[in-house]
């Protein structure tokens, strides 16, 4: 039986990503900042102000490497040959599982669009081709 293999598409351009041409991101300067938020409300009371201004879920994004912003930023990347198939998919899931910031992004969404065929980042084929 032929493995099934998963789309990559990217953000930028909403074409899908070939092995070797573009990779899965987090950025990690929203990983530190959620983490900053987290510590500040241990120590201090809850107001709404400090609610409204929590710095949102680290996003994993999607890139032909020609399609990523060149912004110096330090990120997290995951080749898409690593997510092209379900084994690879969920060996690479059990290694990002062993970083401390992983559970704080939205991994869990990635995973839930590639089983749905309809996600934006990592989906099923809708049409197989006949082998
Ligand atoms: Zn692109």
């Amino acid at each position: 039986m032929a493995e099934e293999m998963l789309l990559v598409i990217c953000d930028g351009c909403g074409r899908p990503i070939d092995d070797g041409e573009g990779f899965l991101y987090v950025e990690l300067a929203k990983v530190r900042d959620l983490w900053s938020a987290k510590a500040d409300e241990d120590t201090t009371v809850l107001s709404l102000e400090s609610l409204m201004s929590r710095p949102t879920r680290p996003t994993w994004h999607a890139r032909h490497t020609a399609c990523a912003p060149d912004d110096g930023g330090d990120a997290y990347d995951v080749p898409v040959a690593q997510v092209r198939t379900w084994p690879r998919l969920a060996t690479t899931t059990a290694r990002l599982m062993s970083k401390n910031w992983f559970a704080s992004t939205d991994w869990n969404a990635v995973l839930e669009g590639a089983a749905s065929a309809c996600g934006r980042r990592v989906s099923r084929t809708a049409m197989r081709e006949a082998s």
